[in-house]
């Protein structure tokens, strides 16, 4: 068993498609065991994505995570991290596999839809940066 952490992002969100999202998560055996919407700030979105604070899209990337509310979870099941970065699909719409949520609901490559942790030591430090040892519920 092993956790993960996963968002639905702003655009996604702002389309309403946040639902059925949600719903291809369940149906492919992830138990979401934290849950919350926010509206992050900007030195919450600088903070997460300090690994990119190099990259020509880092600005770019924080304003568009910070426009509008976003939805972060913890996920757990059996290989999660890799099995719900196989369910996101690639980084850029346009080489994500079908069947994929980013094939089916991001618009580009920054406003794709979701995020997950790239490796078991990334998870280790994203689920704890957003939720509490309280707010995981054992299920
Ligand atoms: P991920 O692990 O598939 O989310 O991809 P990365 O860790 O490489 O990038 C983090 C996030 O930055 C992506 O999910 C996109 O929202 C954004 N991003 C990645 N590459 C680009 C790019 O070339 N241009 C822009 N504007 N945003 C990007």
């Amino acid at each position: 068993m092993q956790r993960t952490f996963a968002i639905i992002k702003p655009d996604a969100v702002a389309k309403g498609v946040a639902g059925r999202i949600l719903s291809k998560i369940e149906e492919n055996g992830f138990k979401v065991v934290a849950m919350k919407m926010m509206h992050m700030t900007d030195a919450q979105a600088r903070g997460f994505y300090q690994v990119h604070r190099e990259r020509p899209f880092f600005g770019s990337l924080v304003a568009f995570m910070t426009q509008g509310p976003s939805i972060v979870m913890a996920l757990e099941g059996d290989n999660a991290i890799a099995r719900w970065r196989e369910l996101m699909g690639a980084t850029d719409p346009a080489k994500a596999a079908a069947g994929t949520i980013r094939k089916e609901f991001a618009s580009s490559i920054e406003a794709n839809a979701v995020h997950g942790s790239d490796a078991p030591d990334t998870a280790a430090f994203e689920i704890p940066y957003f939720f509490s040892a309280l707010e995981i519920t054992a299920r």
